[in-house]
């Protein structure tokens, strides 16, 4: 689905999109950059203050992106066929009765004996050892993951006179509970994104006296900072590593 949603877009510009189309085109962009930082997004089916749900697996030592794919490894020479040569494993059986090996290809018995009691074997094309599926284990050895949550809102922004973004917070945006960040996706112009990564906490700390104004309280608590610098705001650009804290 969303593939058709970005194919839709692409001939148009920005400044051409009804304001909820340029929401959920910004919500697209935060989508792609999530996942190319190793993310898995999920969309809560209704939801007013949480977009996504993200989620990954990683190393319970040190924290690097856990890979699922069991490896395909030659128990014998040690040749690893889990990403391209998979297709390089001889597909040989072996017969139950003599333990005869032999290239499986249009054989339904053992040449030797004739059995047809046959065990599958891969085996290694180099050296004839046999290919085994091994649970991941991290670069650093553990054997241990784990689960990894993220609440996400994300805030959208084109530029506004003056030269500015704006983004609307509204006091019930301020989930605290540890888990919960803002992406302000912000669209220059020329269709180009930017995006500020900040904890709830962070933004608090930024926001500090502002949002003892009465005025936030009044959900008229729109941000403006620059277009040019980010104002304020530019310690987050592009900060996705604060997610993983
Ligand atoms: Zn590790
Ligand atoms: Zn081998
Ligand atoms: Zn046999």
């Amino acid at each position: 689905m969303k593939k058709t949603i970005n194919e839709d877009w692409k001939n148009k510009k920005v400044s051409d999109l009804s304001e909820k189309h340029f929401s959920r085109y910004g919500e697209f962009l935060v989508s792609f950059e999530l996942s190319k930082h190793g993310w898995n997004v999920y969309e809560p089916v209704y939801d007013e203050y949480i977009d996504f749900i993200i989620h990954k697996y990683i190393c319970k030592n040190c924290n690097k992106l856990w890979n699922h794919t069991p490896q395909l490894v030659c128990k014998q020479c040690g040749k690893d066929f889990t990403k391209s040569q998979k297709s390089k494993i001889k597909a040989y059986k072996k017969c139950s009765n003599c333990n005869r090996m032999f290239n499986a290809k249009n054989k339904k018995a053992c040449p030797e004996c004739k059995s047809k009691d046959l065990i599958n074997r891969p085996t290694c094309d180099k050296c004839d050892g046999e290919v085994e599926m091994i649970k991941h284990t991290c670069e650093c050895g553990s054997i241990d993951f784990d689960t990894k949550f993220r609440t996400i809102q994300v805030k959208s922004s084109r530029i506004e006179d003056k030269n500015t973004y704006a983004v609307d917070m509204k006091p019930k945006d301020l989930i605290e509970d540890g888990l919960h960040y803002f992406i302000w996706c912000l669209i220059d112009n020329d269709s180009r994104p930017s995006f500020l990564v900040m904890s709830v906490k962070e933004f608090k700390e930024v926001m500090k006296e502002s949002l003892n104004g009465i005025s936030f309280f009044k959900d008229e608590g729109r941000e403006h900072f620059s277009s040019k610098d980010f104002g304020k705001w530019k310690e987050f650009l592009n900060s996705f590593d604060k997610l993983e804290l």
